[in-house]
């Protein structure tokens, strides 16, 4: 068995045709895996499977939106119609709007938490059969800072975020006994779109992540190619239910 080899495996990446989801699918075509980019952008999706086959993958655009049950259900099916299996579900779309509670809708609220958790679960229940039928699968869901920490303009976000986290290990017990195995990664402030509307929202916000971060430094969707391998891989084989922080030692960082 090679730790980190994923030929013949087959990833879905929800939220795969930018930021931290495509940084995380060059990592699994890299390893060896099929890769189907799955997100609502099918311009974006286009860009990131030719840029996935360029590294010599196989790889899918599937426009998905991630919120709607049939699309979700359409997603899974045109995989295991185009790959003949499912082993790898990474479930990374997710937004933000940042606002004070009060000043939410709870559209607003609806539409976070369907994004960033309904969808975590509910791919991941459409998915559990296939991986079952594959003899075991690998589940990465997304985590943020703000699965840990809050602040007054993420009061949605963070409760998704939370959310994430404790799915994440209900989930690791219920399908142990499967083999499969799921993990959250918790990412630090990443240079993606995301983050470039909050740096025009919050002043001040670069150098403030800067100074905060041990490393220095914003990550970058690179850092996520080699957390993604790894926990997609037989690498992992005995670690389920962790939350990973991948964040240059923001979470750890004690000093005022
Ligand atoms: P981006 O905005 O660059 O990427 C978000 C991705 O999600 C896009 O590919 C987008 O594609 C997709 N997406 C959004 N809504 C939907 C939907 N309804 N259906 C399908 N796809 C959707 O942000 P990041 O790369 O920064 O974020 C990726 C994940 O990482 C998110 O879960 C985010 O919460 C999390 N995260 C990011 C941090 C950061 O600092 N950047 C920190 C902590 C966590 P499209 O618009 O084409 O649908």
């Amino acid at each position: 068995m090679r730790l980190f080899d994923l030929s013949g495996k087959v990833a879905i990446v929800t939220g795969g045709n930018g930021g931290i989801g495509l940084g995380m699918a060059r990592g699994l075509a890299q390893a060896g895996a099929a890769v189907v980019v799955a997100a609502r952008d099918e311009a974006k999706n286009a860009r990131a499977v030719a840029e996935l086959e360029g590294l010599g993958a196989r790889a899918l655009a599937v426009a998905v939106d991630v919120t709607d049950e049939a699309s979700c259900r359409a997603m899974v099916e045109r995989t295991v119609a185009a790959f003949g299996r499912l082993d790898i579900l990474v479930n990374n779309a997710g937004i933000n709007i940042r606002k004070r509670p009060e000043e939410y809708s709870l559209e607003e609220w609806r539409l976070i938490l369907e994004t960033n958790l309904t969808s975590a679960f509910f791919c991941s229940v459409l998915a559990y059969p296939e991986m079952k039928k594959a003899g075991g699968g690998k589940i990465v869901n997304i985590g943020s800072m703000m699965s840990i920490f809050g602040a007054s303009f993420t009061a949605p976000y963070a409760a998704s975020k939370g959310g994430i986290v404790q799915m994440t290990k209900a989930m690791a017990c219920a399908w142990a006994k499967d083999n499969i195995q799921v993990n959250a990664i918790l990412p630090g402030w990443i240079d993606t779109e995301l983050t470039r509307r909050a740096r025009e929202q919050i002043p001040g916000l670069h150098e403030k992540v800067v100074a905060r971060t041990p490393a220095g430094r914003w990550g970058t969707p690179e850092d996520f190619a080699g957390i993604a391998v790894f926990l997609c891989s037989p690498a992992s084989d005995f670690l389920t239910g962790a939350a990973i922080p991948v964040d240059g030692g923001y979470s750890v960082q004690g000093a005022v």
